[in-house]
């Protein structure tokens, strides 16, 4: 009988896949890509992935057997490795953790337990201790937590207690307890009390002669519920109420009279029962036009980029493709870069294609995502995926159609851990793995796509005009310099600003403000010595955050309770400098007192359903006024927007980044977008110390063209991308000499290999994080070169560091295309 070895994936950062041998049980059935359980270093045991199966013992060590195998079936096929190899390569990164950010958590079973946030838990965390916060806190970035990183976290060693707690309060939840079924969301939905005839309608709508509200409720509901196509199909209330922007009041009533009937339903994850589905809409002539120039540009070219305005109806033209590719009987993966934004979409998407479509990202608990998982590798099903980025990394073993939307977004970069990723140009590569079609999506594309367009490498398709001829919105300038120094500004507000609110508010319509940063103000201050709260992990000042009263670091999670007196001069002249989002919620609400005011950040989306809620909130017209970060300026579409403020747009410019001014235009951009997509056209206010600044007069024109022209001719002189490919090398150590010294070593072997192509060693603009000293390097590797070969060089440069006995701890970080 033969002996077989299999090279094992190990979801860790070694360089190498490591080899053991086939129990001879397991000869005939092992694959690759199977899961095994094997032991690795002392007596650590992990799930791994068959890489190859072969005859081969390995070299310089012993084989051990394989454990395990669990399942029957395949957990990763071939073109998901070919994919990681790839991202290994290309990333500078293992196989093992890119095998880390693809595999659900419940597909790596290990064993110590693990811990996630509940289901459930909405966030709030008014309630909890400072240490449970932090815990909390560590948990949102990272999903799932061991109890031995969670012990590094809090930097205690009993925190059983504390996690029991947690567990009691209904916040965490333990590894076992998440493979149980999860209450799923329960929502109302409306019938007709009876099967009523025509006749009894007719005297149903003379008893309401005198009552339109009602009447209307029920003439929407017979529409709704398909009455006149021979249907009856269940209606939600919640879409009832919205159609004819009725109360609850003459809902009620009609449920009183029994009229309606209530039925309550579970409205699964994967399945959105009782939406009729959507009659097919007619596409545009402009948008007619841009599916066969896609189409005729799919001839000869793997990659599109539609260049289409905020409003012009991109979805509409993803949706058709994504038909076509079904038809074809083949996969389509849709990604957006936030998972706010999938809530709209996939209910869009569940209308017209029902159960083929499901959502992927991580606010999914880990049930949910392995489910996912294992009915695609098992089935193919279902066909169309809409997700995040790591949805990229589903098992597909027959795509057609990969879709980016609003592909310049920097959410699509995973930036820690590794594999430091970005989405949009892995999916690419995904794509051609697949031999399927990538369309890139944006109403403001990258200087990269758009050049890659330019040099025909891409082709490109526009929608110049929004859908159904609504203007591009109207965008003044309010100059608050001036309005300073007339003293006309009411805190941070110009008057233009708030007419223009007042002007809205009064006609119904949605005011949205964007302020790009959260917590209440950035810093606290004493007025008599200038006092300010440092982290005690990181060189930055601490974020004040009034509603839960503490200054917190937005690097690290470090809490503080707000100081009384200042803890310098013993002065009680602390004040709030500057504004985040909480304190632009709060001093609106004193100059609209009757307004609905919401925020949507960070800080109030932490729950899994928070962002879905509030976005139907603000729909249903359950918000006036909506105050947010940048998470509003992503391709949501809103009815009845009247107005967008842009509450600061110089801010936004002082980034010490190549990418600045690319970035600000895009936000600008895309947040007026939000304002008057249907029907009316919509009004923007910027608010800017500088009016003349050609990047805001470029917003004002739309005039992307204009900043395109630009940024390329800077990019050129300064060797950027897209001429230039850049590798940042992060160093950290929490000795700053011993990090001087690595980085030393790193420049003097650097700049022998890459001469004047490395740049640095530099203090990045927070030299120090969770304790630990940062230095970076950038390397420009020219377009034409190919980089494998530089950075080869580079990995054996970090490796020869490595080596070294006094470097040990030195942490390096490689970072391709940042962003
Ligand atoms: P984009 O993605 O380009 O920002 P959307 O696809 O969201 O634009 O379209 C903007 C609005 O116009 C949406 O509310 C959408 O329902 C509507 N719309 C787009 N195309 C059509 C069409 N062919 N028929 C009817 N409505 C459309
Ligand atoms: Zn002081
Ligand atoms: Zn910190």
């Amino acid at each position: 009988m033969k002996t077989f070895f299999a090279d094992i994936i190990l979801p860790l950062a070694i360089p190498k896949r490591y080899t053991y041998r086939v129990p001879q049980e397991m000869n005939e059935v092992i694959r690759v890509g199977h899961r095994v359980i094997v032991q690795f270093a002392a007596s650590r045991l992990y799930t791994g992935i068959v890489g190859a199966v072969h005859e081969k013992p390995p070299q310089n060590y012993e084989a051990k057997y394989i454990l395990e195998l669990p399942d029957a079936h395949i957990s990763v096929n071939d073109k998901q490795m070919e994919l990681w190899k790839w991202m290994a390569d290309y990333y500078m990164c293992s196989e093992g953790e890119v095998m880390n950010a693809a595999l659900p958590s419940g597909l790596k079973l290990s064993s110590e337990t693990v811990i996630a946030l509940h289901p459930d838990f909405d966030g709030d965390i008014s309630n909890l201790t400072d240490i449970e916060v932090k815990i909390v806190e560590a948990l949102e970035n990272n999903t799932t937590m061991k109890l031995s990183d969670i012990i590094v976290v809090t930097e205690r060693k009993t925190i059983d207690k504390i996690i029991g707690d947690l567990v009691k309060k209904k916040v965490l939840v333990r590894e076992e307890e998440l493979k149980e079924k999860f209450k799923p969301k329960l929502e109302d939905f409306v019938f007709l009390a009876e099967k009523f005839d025509e006749e009894k309608l007719e005297q149903i709508f003379d008893s309401l002669k005198r009552a339109q509200k009602q009447a209307e409720l029920v003439i929407a509901l017979l529409n709704l519920s398909g009455r006149y196509q021979g249907e009856e199909n269940p209606v939600k209330k919640s879409a009832l109420l919205k159609a004819v922007h009725s109360s609850n009041a003459a809902f009620v009533a009609l449920v009183k009279k029994n009229i309606f009937r209530i039925e309550t339903f579970e409205t699964g994850r994967l399945k959105d029962i009782g939406n009729a589905k959507s009659p097919e809409l007619n596409l545009s002539e402009e948008q007619q036009t841009a599916i066969e120039s896609i189409h005729k540009h799919y001839e000869t070219k793997d990659v599109v980029l539609l260049h289409g305005v905020t409003g012009s109806g991109k979805t509409e033209i993803y949706m058709r493709l994504i038909e076509e590719t079904l038809k074809a009987g083949k996969q389509a993966l849709y990604l957006l870069p936030e998972i706010a934004l999938t809530t709209q979409i996939t209910s869009r998407l569940q209308k017209k294609f029902g159960n083929a479509v499901s959502v992927y990202h991580s606010k999914l608990n880990d049930n949910e995502r392995v489910e996912v998982w294992n009915n695609i590798i098992k089935s193919g099903e279902p066909k169309v995926l809409l997700g995040a980025r790591s949805a990229l990394l589903l098992p597909f073993s027959n795509l057609g159609l990969v879709i980016v939307d609003e592909e310049h977004d920097s959410s699509f970069k995973q930036y820690d851990p590794s594999p430091r990723y970005n989405a949009r140009d892995a999916a690419i590569i995904l794509s051609r793995i697949h031999n399927a079609k990538t369309l890139l999506g944006s109403a403001t594309p990258s200087i990269e796509s758009y050049c890659n367009a330019e040099i025909s490498k891409y082709g490109l398709v526009k929608l110049a005009c929004r859908y159904g001829g609504v203007l591009m919105p109207e965008i003044f300038i309010s100059d608050i310099k001036e309005a300073k120094k007339r003293k006309l500004m009411k805190s941070n507000f110009s008057p233009m600003l708030l007419e223009n609110m007042e002007l809205a508010l009064t006609n119904k319509e949605q005011v949205i403000l964007f302020q790009n940063r959260r917590g209440y103000s950035p810093v606290l201050e004493c007025n008599t010595c200038a006092w300010t709260q440092h982290c005690i992990n990181c060189d930055v000042t601490l974020t004040y955050h009034k509603y839960q009263n503490h200054l917190r670091c937005h690097y690290c999670g470090y809490t503080e309770k707000v100081p009384v007196t200042c803890p310098a001069c013993g002065d009680t002249a602390l004040q709030a400098k500057g504004f985040g989002t909480e304190k632009i919620e709060e001093e609106i609400g004193i100059f609209f007192p009757d307004a609905k005011i919401a925020r949507m950040d960070l800080d109030t989306t932490r729950g899994k359903y928070a962002h879905q809620q509030l976005i139907e909130n603000f729909e249903d017209g359950n918000i006036d006024i909506l105050v947010g970060t940048q998470m509003l300026t992503k391709g949501l579409d809103f009815d009845n927007v009247g107005l967008v403020g842009i509450l600061n747009a110089d801010g936004m410019l002082n980034f010490p980044d190549f990418r600045a001014h690319e970035r600000s235009y895009q936000l600008m951009a895309q947040v007026s977008g939000r304002a008057g997509r249907k029907q009316k056209r919509g009004k923007v206010i910027i608010q800017t110390h500088d009016p003349e600044k050609f990047i805001v007069q470029q917003v004002i024109t739309n005039n992307y063209e204009a900043m395109y022209a630009n940024e390329i001719t800077e990019r050129k002189s300064f060797a950027y991308p897209p001429f230039f490919r850049l590798v940042e090398i992060t160093l950290k150590h929490k000795n700053v000499d011993v990090l001087n010294t690595a980085c030393g070593f790193i420049s003097f072997e650097g700049k022998n290999a890459f001469g004047k192509n490395l740049l640095g060693p530099e203090f990045p603009m927070v030299a120090r994080i969770k304790g630990l000293y940062l230095k970076t390097f950038l390397l420009k590797i020219e377009r034409e070169i190919a980089p494998s070969g530089i950075k080869e060089k580079l990995r054996e440069i970090i490796t020869q560091l490595k080596l070294k006995k006094e470097f040990k701890s030195v942490i390096v970080s490689v970072d391709v295309d940042p962003m």
